[in-house]
């Protein structure tokens, strides 16, 4: 992409109300912009970050058989009623979305009350199950104070996953599936070294559930994490642990704190139940199915990536979700610069071309190391005379001197 054409521009100037730093990067960078508490709108540069890490879960899904869907993000109050959520949540995050026409509606926190009475419409014997099924979706909460950036907005993505099943063994199985797809979600986006799988509290049908907590200082979460089992306990439940590793029943666990990107949960027949989800097991008796539910909060993730991978002149994206892997900047050396950026273009390099004739070297860099691309290159007077290109990695200082065909090699290995 031409960044001549790119619409945003970076800023220094940013509103009072960012108080988080990852938030502050953000809109810097013109990848987001705030329109009011909680509520952000995705630019170029921050939907490209975002359709990266969505991709990423999505491939994830579809190994562990989950079958895309797109639900409302309306939902009829009744709905609410039959699972007896409706005055809990009424009285805390739950938006309405009345209007002349319309009474009754409120706006989906999550979708439990959608996709239980759907799939009543298709399940009605254990040869239909196992099953799982998924969306990308705009989820709504009136968070009371959103103040964590992108990490907690009031409208959000969430991709959730819906797993239903004859047996609680069968969603044993399941689950632990899912989790190691949890896994190499954060691993692939970047933060498997500081994610831990969390155990939380879980219920009424099991004893535990489970977060994926990402260690950051902007978290709003503390974790007790045994660093021999790699697993960790959310505060909200280490009474209940005796202050101990549910697996090897250490004491001596570190208090550190940590945002949650994704949390994991047996719900067993708690939704199925108010639906009166059933279906014929073997025996053709009827038999309540049993449901699993997986969440993953993309802009939490893009945040939680942001708070952990930035230094003092911006943000240092992790390859696989960043909006372009190379920033090419032209200094002077348009012609050329134009016919290395089709060049990579052909080979698929993602290249945002920094090709404006009016903004000067200091400034063409700064705006490269706040927008975070992997690799920085330059064409310059001095590089082309002497055929080569100045290439330099976002997160180190060392600055190489190549060939373009070295340059292409380098790029695509
Ligand atoms: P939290 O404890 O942080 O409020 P939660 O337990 O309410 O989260 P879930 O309902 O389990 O969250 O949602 C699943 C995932 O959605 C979370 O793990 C998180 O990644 C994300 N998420 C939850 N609330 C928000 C929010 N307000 N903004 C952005 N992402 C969110
Ligand atoms: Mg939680």
């Amino acid at each position: 992409m031409y960044q001549s054409k790119l619409f945003t521009k970076t800023t220094k100037n940013i509103s009072q109300e960012e108080q988080s730093r990852n938030a502050q990067l953000l809109v810097r960078g013109g990848f987001v912009d705030r329109l009011t508490a909680g509520v952000y709108s995705f630019l170029p540069l921050g939907l490209r970050v975002m359709k990266k890490i969505e991709n990423i879960i999505r491939e994830e899904m579809n190994k562990v058989d989950g079958q895309e869907i797109f639900m409302p993000a309306l939902c009829p109050r009744e709905n609410y009623d039959k699972t007896d959520r409706y005055e809990i949540l009424a009285g805390d995050i739950l938006f309405h979305a009345e209007s002349k026409h319309t009474k009754n509606l409120v706006l989906n926190q999550s979708h439990e009350e959608v996709i239980t009475p759907l799939m009543k419409k298709f399940v009605s014997s254990y040869k239909d199950l196992p099953l799982a099924v998924y969306q990308f979706q705009d989820k709504f909460r009136a968070e009371p104070r959103p103040k964590s950036g992108v990490l907690r907005g009031r409208e959000f993505i969430m991709k959730d996953l819906y797993s239903f099943h004859i047996s609680q063994d069968d969603l044993d199985i399941y689950y632990d599936k899912v989790t190691d797809a949890y896994r190499r979600i954060f691993d692939r986006s970047g933060v498997g070294k500081e994610t831990y799988l969390t155990y939380a509290s879980g219920g009424s049908f099991s004893k535990y559930s489970h977060e994926f907590q990402t260690l950051t200082e902007a978290g709003e979460d503390i974790i007790y994490l045994c660093r021999d089992c790699q697993v960790a306990v959310n505060k909200e439940i280490i009474e209940d642990q005796a202050g101990k590793c549910p697996l090897c029943a250490k004491e001596e666990l570190e208090q550190l704190k940590s945002a949650e990107v994704g949390n994991i949960f047996k719900l067993g027949t708690r939704f199925s139940d108010s639906f009166n989800l059933t279906v014929l097991n073997e025996k053709g008796e009827s038999s309540p199915v049993i449901m699993g539910c997986y969440g993953i909060g993309l802009q939490r993730l893009m945040g939680t990536i942001v708070e952990i991978f930035n230094d003092d002149k911006g943000i240092i994206w992790p390859e696989a979700v960043a909006p372009f892997k190379v920033h090419l900047i032209s200094l002077d050396q348009n012609e050329n610069a134009n016919k290395l950026y089709q060049k990579l273009i052909e080979a698929g390099v993602e290249v945002l071309f920094d090709d404006r004739e009016s903004v000067g070297a200091g400034q063409k860099f700064a705006e490269a190391d706040l927008i975070g691309c992997p690799w920085r290159v330059v064409l310059s007077q001095k590089t082309t005379t002497a055929g080569q290109v100045e290439i330099k990695s976002r997160g180190d200082e060392k600055v190489e001197y190549i060939t373009e065909e070295a340059l292409v090699k380098k790029l695509l290995g």
